[in-house]
């Protein structure tokens, strides 16, 4: 199906790219939870999760793993969230959320406009790459 994850994927659109190999790309969530939200979406466009083959769902969460322990390194956080929805984009993708232990704080919440600009979205996405 097409959706707006292939059109980042063939660079149609813009994105601020985390990692990218043959099979994966990773970058960050436009709307984001936190600064650092990160979408980590296989390039096979695959709806839901249960539609993914075996191999390639342990590849993403063994990536999604790989790329957590980057976030926690360089971004203040207590915890990486891990996230599978697809209410808005049909095309399997895992999110990835800095979070801080707070019982009050709602972690789903979306911050408006958290990154004063598009050059600090880029030094997150730099700052979780160059620990991968
Ligand atoms: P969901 O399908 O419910 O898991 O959510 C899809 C996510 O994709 C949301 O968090 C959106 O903010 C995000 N998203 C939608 N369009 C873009 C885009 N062009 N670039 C980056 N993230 C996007």
């Amino acid at each position: 199906m097409e959706t707006v994850f292939s059109k980042i994927i063939r660079r149609e659109i813009p994105a601020t790219i985390v990692y990218e190999d043959d099979f994966f790309l990773a970058f960050l969530d436009i709307n984001p939870v936190t600064k650092g939200h990160t979408l980590l979406v296989p390039k096979t466009p695959y709806v839901w999760m249960q539609d993914v083959p075996d191999e390639l769902l342990a590849e993403s969460f063994i990536l999604a793993k790989k790329i957590m322990k980057a976030m926690v390194v360089q971004i203040p956080c207590d915890y990486v969230q891990v996230g599978v929805v697809g209410e808005e984009v049909p095309h399997f993708h895992i999110h990835l959320i800095p979070q801080m232990l707070d019982p009050e704080k709602d972690h789903t919440k979306r911050q408006s406009a958290p990154y004063q600009n598009t050059n600090e979205m880029n030094v997150y996405a730099t700052k979780i790459s160059q620990n991968l």
